[in-house]
């Protein structure tokens, strides 16, 4: 079983505890960073671990828009939304993806965690239905505990399953959650399949796609989906998060979801560099390009190395199954001695006995680091 310790009033044995199952954990300070290298204790490494998957964050035009709309706007936006923090780089922000999401509306959000929570506690209540996946993100999971529905879970990614669930409940106000590519798994889910489930069953979808956008465009050009977030954390290298659908979706949330209302708006200077983030991924295709080249580039090593990925997708998410918590970090800290920062990922991130060896790929990354990369994740796995 996976135990979270918190649950104990002794706190100091909590800690022991869980540094007992190899299940501590580390913030790892990145002392500076440039392109795909991190320096740590002193150390470059290649950075196998961020989320930023075509680089923007550093980009120079992004660099320089943060300068820019810093020196106009300031720091903090004074206020939330509905009293005086909307300024003009917020609303910019929202069109624009309304725009690129092709959907009548657009809602921008704090974060990735604050969106799904907002949409899905605003949404639903006790009496409606949640079906999803298993193995959805954290954030997906607490805006169902917070909405009170009733909860029912499929096996990751088992569509069959889903369906089944659907049929037995056809009484129910039903909604569908799911998210475009798995960030422990890599997996994809299958966009057609989840729409005519949806559309057959007469469900609302919800579909979080975190990891998708900028990377697959099947994903947040599906005009079919109701309701969709986009975490800006990710491949758009800023914070934040859309949601977005059709008019009165967004005027819902805006009027009703408390973690919309009752929260200082962004900066408006990050809204500002993340539009030209959005430019970037709109002009430079290259860089998704890249990032798919070196994934099917990584699937292709992996498999000549006999090495178990979760999934041989486009994905830039590559996990290798380790299984036990002590051998997972064993391996990541050997490989940050060689020069490699990747995650090693342990329950109650993953199922018990499911730890794992995280890499993200990123467009800036060489094929010939992959190369080494995996040549020692070989030596490594075998010990
Ligand atoms: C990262 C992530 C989030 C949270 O987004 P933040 O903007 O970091 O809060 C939500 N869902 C998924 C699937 C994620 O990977």
């Amino acid at each position: 079983m996976i135990s979270h310790p918190m649950f104990n009033q002794n706190f100091s044995e909590n800690l022991l505890i869980n540094q007992k199952k190899n299940l501590h954990r580390y913030r790892c300070l990145i002392e500076n960073r440039e392109q795909t290298v991190a320096i740590i204790a002193g150390k470059n490494v290649i950075n196998f671990c961020s989320n930023d998957y075509l680089n923007l964050s550093m980009h120079p035009l992004v660099k320089k828009a943060l300068a820019k709309g810093a020196f106009q706007y300031g720091l903090g936006s004074s206020a939330s939304h509905l009293v005086s923090g909307y300024l003009k780089p917020h609303q910019q922000l929202e069109e624009a993806f309304a725009e690129i999401l092709n959907r009548e509306r657009a809602l921008l959000f704090n974060s990735g965690y604050q969106a799904n929570l907002g949409v899905i506690s605003t949404l639903l209540s006790r009496n409606n239905l949640i079906i999803s996946d298993k193995y959805c993100h954290a954030s997906l999971i607490d805006g169902i505990i917070l909405s009170r529905a009733k909860h029912l879970r499929y096996a990751h990614q088992d569509l069959n399953q889903a369906e089944n669930l659907l049929k037995n409940n056809l009484h129910k106000k039903t909604f569908l959650v799911t998210e475009s590519i798995f960030s422990m798994e890599g997996t994809l889910t299958d966009i057609s399949e989840i729409i005519a489930l949806s559309k057959i069953y007469n469900n609302y979808l919800i579909l979080d796609d975190a990891h998708g956008f900028g990377v697959l465009p099947a994903y947040y050009s599906a005009k079919e989906v109701p309701c969709l977030i986009t975490p800006l954390g990710k491949a758009a290298g800023s914070m934040g998060a859309i949601v977005s659908g059709s008019h009165d979706l967004i005027e819902n949330l805006l009027q009703f979801s408390r973690l919309y209302r009752y929260t200082t708006a962004l900066p408006p200077a990050i809204c500002y560099a993340t539009l030209a983030a959005l430019n970037i991924i709109k002009k430079e295709n290259w860089r998704r390009e890249k990032l798919h080249e070196l994934a099917k580039f990584f699937n292709q090593e992996a498999i000549k190395r006999e090495l178990p990925l979760t999934a041989y997708n486009l994905s830039p998410i590559k996990c290798i199954l380790v299984s036990s918590n002590q051998k997972t970090m064993l391996i990541k800290n050997k490989l940050f001695q060689q020069g490699f920062f990747v995650s090693g990922i342990r329950p109650p991130t993953v199922p018990f006995n499911k730890a794992r060896i995280r890499i993200s790929l990123n467009c800036l990354h060489h094929k010939k680091h992959i190369i080494a990369l995996l040549d020692q994740m070989y030596e490594l796995i075998n010990l």
